[in-house]
């Protein structure tokens, strides 16, 4: 795909660097300068000292605040314990030059971890801050602020799109990949809907604003990318359990090792293998970047949490209609159940219920009807039923229209062949009494079976479908595809009693919905997705996986990025917690090591953790083509 936005540019690097940021490195040279002349005696000792506290102060600071308000005990007061033992031992060379250090570490920890933000900024690219409006007949250029709904913006070639709007005049490719990941350009003409951020490859556009700023969907997902960032994984909470496990174990043992050996060289060598650094930066860094890598192939992660949950999936649940179908089923047939009648009548009176429904078959049931220029009527006192279907009143006849239980529920009688075998059939009955059904067929996604099969390749168990539809239709749909189990006539709280029964019986459960009538299922599930979200509001506010596209295989390359994550994740933990802490002590044990390479030799892991995560903002994603 196209990059759309440029890398984090040296001015980033300018943003980065704050006064605090200089005003630590001020402190990092005046205290690497003081040690280099206190060690060729240049200076006295007390300067030293003074030195020696300004370095401790941001640690000291940081430390006794993580201590007071998380009651957690961090690097820093690791390094300030070690600092003050050194000091008091007199080994004043070596503590002041591991407090350097400890400062440059945490230093370019920090930076990098800003610069990992940013770069998701610059990933996902900004939407553009100033808009071409018309007004009164003459162009002008004014800040997105002061642009109204329902103002004409106009976008050329080459530029982003900068309100969220609808398409009056102009043809143009949309390169919409800041949204849904997808860098094929999309034709747009009037009446079409183009989003905030998206980009203008060729033609031009005249947009009427619906929504600016904040609103936009294209803010949204910045807001919610932003949000994910801030919210803990699991296992980052166990390293921090552990961490707090650990540290008086550690002190214990140190408190040993000094009266064994007495020396306090080793003593402060110990004291910085031990200090719990890179359980703080294994997760969090692993966390933003491949968040920030989904966001750019169009899937929104929630949080850590999700992340490492998606990865733990085990059993995948999807919602038939729209999901695993199209959701655009359309008008097969129309079937009297009288003698009387003719179907444009049949299908005008259902369509004028079904015009104030939003679901998938409403919509192939007007689809018909204008087709066929049918004339509709106004329903009053129309009623959604979900999972069954509408009731309303039209021209004060009262109107039923749904499945088969819905008006059994309703008691109309049913004629024997009132279902369509493998179609889904929608009835109509009137004031009481079934006239007749449409009947309506969708069509299954081709990348169905290829899905299923990825999936079921990266660990997946088992594949089960949910409906509302009959079990025909349904065994129809799944026949083939690999689906292991076939759930239908279900209403939305049954979907949600399925998957509890899946989550008792010790599975992990991820639910893929549209989001339209799966609510209930889809927060039940331990990870919710739902696709094409970039239509409903809704669904991208409420799933814990949104997928802006209505792509199937975006659910394999969350599943994958997901686990990837979580790979990262124990692979930083192994480094840092296998590799610095077991090998680094024993190391410091055997007198290998003394202080300062002590302190040398920690920057080597935090760079491999960091180097190991920001890798994911580079995975490649199976589908896609650079
Ligand atoms: P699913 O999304 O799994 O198909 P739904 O809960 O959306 O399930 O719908 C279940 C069933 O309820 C549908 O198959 C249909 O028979 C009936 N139904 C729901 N809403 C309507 C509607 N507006 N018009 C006709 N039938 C409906
Ligand atoms: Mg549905």
């Amino acid at each position: 795909m196209t990059d759309l936005a440029p890398p984090a540019s040296p001015s980033a690097l300018r943003t980065l660097m704050t006064s605090e940021r200089w005003l630590e490195v001020a402190r990092i040279v005046v205290v690497g300068l003081i040690v280099l002349l206190y060690s060729q005696r240049v200076i006295p000792l007390p300067v030293l000292l003074a030195a020696v506290l300004l370095g401790l102060y941001p640690l000291v600071k940081v430390g006794v605040l993580d201590l007071i308000h998380e009651r957690k005990v961090g690097t820093e007061l690791f390094i300030t314990v070690a600092t003050i033992i050194a000091m008091i031992g007199g080994e004043y060379v070596a503590g002041a030059v591991l407090l350097s250090i400890i400062l440059i570490a945490e230093f370019i920890a920090d930076l990098n971890t800003d610069r990992a933000r940013a770069s998701i900024q610059a990933l996902i690219g900004a939407a553009p801050q100033t808009a071409l409006v018309r007004r009164a007949g003459a162009e002008r250029s004014i800040p997105i602020s002061k642009v109204n709904p329902g103002e004409t913006v106009i976008v050329r070639a080459g530029e982003r799109i900068p309100v969220d709007g609808t398409v009056l005049a102009g043809t143009a490719a949309v390169n919409q990949a800041p949204i849904t990941g997808e860098s094929v350009p999309v034709e747009k003409r009037a009446g079409d809907e183009v989003f905030a951020g998206t980009v203008v490859d060729l033609g031009a556009l005249d947009v009427r604003t619906d929504k600016l700023g904040n609103d936009t969907l294209f803010a949204r997902i910045i807001n919610l990318v932003e949000n994910a960032e801030a919210s803990q994984a699991p296992v980052q909470k166990l390293a921090d359990r552990v961490a707090a496990w650990l540290i008086p174990l550690v002190f214990v043992f140190l408190l040993v090792v000094y009266l064994v050996t007495r020396d306090l060289r080793l003593i402060i060598t110990l004291l910085i293998f031990t200090s719990p650094a890179e359980l703080g930066l294994a997760t969090p860094l692993v966390i933003i970047a491949a968040i920030a890598r989904a966001a750019r192939a169009g899937i929104l992660l929630k949080g850590g949490l999700v992340l490492e949950q998606l990865a733990k999936v085990d059993v995948l649940a999807f919602d038939k209609t729209g999901t695993l179908t199209y959701g655009r089923p359309s008008v097969t047939g129309v079937r009297h159940f009288l003698p009387e009648g003719s179907d444009n009548r049949l299908l005008a009176l259902t369509a004028s219920v079904e015009r104030r429904s939003s679901h998938p078959l409403a919509a192939g049931i007007l689809k018909r009807a204008q087709e066929l220029k049918l004339t509709l009527e106004e329903p009053e006192d129309f009623e959604v039923i979900a999972g069954r279907g509408v009731r309303a009143r039209v021209g004060g006849q009262r109107v039923l229209v749904g499945n088969s239980a819905f008006l059994q529920e309703e008691g109309v009688a049913l004629p024997q062949t009132a279902i369509l075998p493998g179609t889904s059939t929608v009835l109509l009955a009137v004031d009481g009494v079934a006239l007749g059904a449409v009947d309506l067929m969708d069509q299954v996604r081709p990348d169905l079976r290829d899905t299923i099969e990825r999936l079921k390749a990266s660990g997946i168990k088992r594949v089960v479908m949910l409906t509302g539809d009959n079990e025909t239709t349904a065994q129809l749909a799944a026949r083939d595809m690999g689906i292991d189990e076939i759930h239908a006539d279900l209403l939305p709280e049954d979907k949600l009693r399925v998957i509890l029964d899946l989550q008792r019986a010790g599975h992990q459960v991820a639910m893929v919905g549209d989001g339209i009538n799966d609510a209930p299922a889809l927060a039940q599930a331990n990870v919710g997705i739902a696709m094409g979200a970039a239509g409903t509001q809704a669904a991208l506010e409420a799933a814990d996986v949104a997928l802006m596209t209505d792509d199937l295989s975006k659910i394999v390359e969350a599943r994958v990025l997901a686990a990837r994550a979580y790979r990262t994740i124990q692979e930083n933990l192994f480094v840092g917690v296998g590799v610095v802490h077991v090998l680094g002590i024993t190391a410091a044990l055997l007198r290998y090591i003394g202080p300062i390479q002590a302190a040398v030799l920690h920057l080597g892991p935090d760079i491999l953790v960091f180097l190991n995560s920001v890798k994911l903002l580079r995975v490649k994603l199976t589908r896609e083509k650079s």
